[in-house]
């Protein structure tokens, strides 16, 4: 199988979200399915910069107006097209903002054309090689399906991923004479939305399949709460939707080797994860005590629910638990943190920064990770909780629903148990929560068995890319 995957961000070359995990693992992954990808990705500087092995494919005098190569080159074994138009991707700042943090004014043509390009491509412009299916990831993608619907060329089969419904990509209806669509296309069916473009609509609309990175959130997003404006058009093409969890890099994250830990461990050595608790211990500056290490790592927002966590900081410390945070975020959550560490010296403690080493360590030190997120599309905190023997505490929404096994009595007396789950995040929801999760952690053998189980678990990619190539073979199958 041959894949056209088209995508704004893939790491390691450039990342501002989890859309880039995916687009730099699945193809790798995908291949011991035999599937091959091609990644279409803009060239950025950041990508230009590290290119040594290059081959120009095509050359596009006027491609929305931008003279443009496709150059394909093959980085850390991903085979990459790269979009060369240094007239809409060599500039300053990010990829979507300058260096003051507003948006490029030409978003809207530097997408349309990075969605062009690959129609073009997928129409069998680029000599020598046609893809089966195009797998386009989030709305800067989602113009790809409906240069394929509107155009002459026989259209092939397409799948959308949703990484966010939050971003939308949305612009005047004034650019419609700009971007190579035809006026037809601005309809409700079509690129419409809400009196304006937005590209992810257009992706939604005209792809042959949707997809959402778990099964909990594509169900989540067919409710206006969690749809945010496109629960109706879902709801419409539901029997084209589905979910698929994302895995992580079992690599990078592995406590028999991680470099960032100063002791090794595996389900077998359980017991070596205390060297690593008192080195978390003393970097935060926190008590030795008989009761559970939790652990935050996370943007301090709303939407991860810092704010109910924040509100039980006394409690917790009631209840017997230290905690350490990691994360940044809005000043007003940060600073209940900072207030509570403040009235609990020993008790808990917050590093404001982003320190990849130290998550790791937190992961392999910490009795529990709480995640008490209001929507969480996958999550990878809890998948490299559960990897590194630390318990996950999570609400039930979206891929924390989907990847944490609830230690309900059933569960732990057929040893199925991961974690600790609870529904919508209210005080009293987390309260019982964190209650129950201390309550476990009393009972050693309990905890180390939800320890054990979670470290079981598969979050790799394996199962997942298995997933989208099946999901790839139906459609393909399905094209007649
Ligand atoms: P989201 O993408 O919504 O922030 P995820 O759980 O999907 O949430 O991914 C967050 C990623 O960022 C994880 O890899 C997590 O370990 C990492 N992370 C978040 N905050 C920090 C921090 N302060 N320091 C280090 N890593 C962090």
């Amino acid at each position: 199988m041959q894949v056209l995957a088209v995508a704004s961000e893939l790491y390691p070359l450039v990342k501002t979200g989890g859309l880039a995990d995916v687009a730099g693992a699945l193809p790798l992954a995908l291949k011991h399915y035999r599937v091959s990808t091609k990644t279409l990705i803009p060239g950025y500087p950041a990508v230009i910069g590290k290119l040594r092995d290059v081959t120009i494919r095509l050359h596009f005098d006027d491609l929305l107006g931008a003279s443009a190569d496709i150059i394909e080159t093959h980085i850390d074994g991903l085979d990459l097209l790269i979009l060369d138009a240094p007239e809409l991707f060599d500039r300053s700042g990010g990829p979507y903002a300058d260096a003051t943090g507003a948006d490029h004014a030409d978003n809207w043509r530097r997408l349309a054309a990075l969605s062009l390009a690959a129609a073009r491509i997928a129409a069998g412009e680029m000599d020598g090689w046609r893809p089966d299916l195009v797998h386009v990831h989030d709305w800067q993608a989602g113009l790809v399906p409906a240069y394929m619907r509107y155009s002459e060329a026989p259209e092939l089969p397409s799948l959308i991923t949703i990484h966010n419904i939050a971003f939308q990509g949305r612009f005047d209806a004034g650019i419609l004479p700009h971007i190579g669509l035809p006026a037809h296309a601005y309809a409700i069916d079509g690129i419409e939305f809400y009196g304006g473009i937005s590209y992810l609509k257009a992706g939604l609309q005209t792809s042959w399949a949707i997809n959402t990175v778990s099964p909990t959130y594509a169900e989540e997003i067919l409710t206006p709460e969690f749809g945010m404006g496109f629960e109706g058009l879902l709801a419409a093409r539901a029997e084209h939707l589905s979910g698929i969890v994302n895995g992580i890099d079992t690599d990078v994250w592995d406590p028999r080797a991680d470099a960032a830990l100063p002791t090794h461990y595996s389900a077998a050595t359980l017991k070596a994860r205390s060297a690593n608790k008192r080195v978390v211990e003393q970097r935060f500056g926190l008590d030795e005590g008989d009761g559970p290490l939790l652990c935050v790592v996370s943007r301090l927002t709303l939407q991860k629910g810092m704010d109910v966590l924040a509100d039980l900081a006394d409690e917790i410390v009631g209840m017997g638990a230290r905690l350490a945070v990691l994360g940044t975020g809005d000043p007003s959550l940060e600073a209940e943190l900072v207030a509570a560490a403040g009235r609990h010296p020993g008790r808990i403690a917050i590093n404001r920064g982003y320190d990849e080493p130290l998550s790791h360590l937190m992961q392999a030190g910490s009795d529990a990770i709480l995640i008490p997120s209001r929507f969480e599309p996958c999550g990878l905190t809890q998948l490299y909780g559960l990897r590194y023997g630390c318990v996950p505490v999570v609400s039930r929404t979206g891929g924390l629903n989907d990847t944490v096994i609830d230690a309900n009595p059933a569960a732990l007396s057929a040893g199925a148990a991961t974690g600790v789950s609870f529904n919508a995040v209210t005080i009293d929801n987390l309260r019982r929560a964190l209650k129950r999760t201390v309550g476990l952690y009393r009972n050693p053998k309990i905890w180390s068995g939800m320890q054990k189980q979670g470290m079981k678990s598969d979050v790799s990619w394996d199962r997942s890319a298995g997933l989208y190539a099946g999901l790839y073979a139906q459609l393909i199958a399905n094209k007649g």
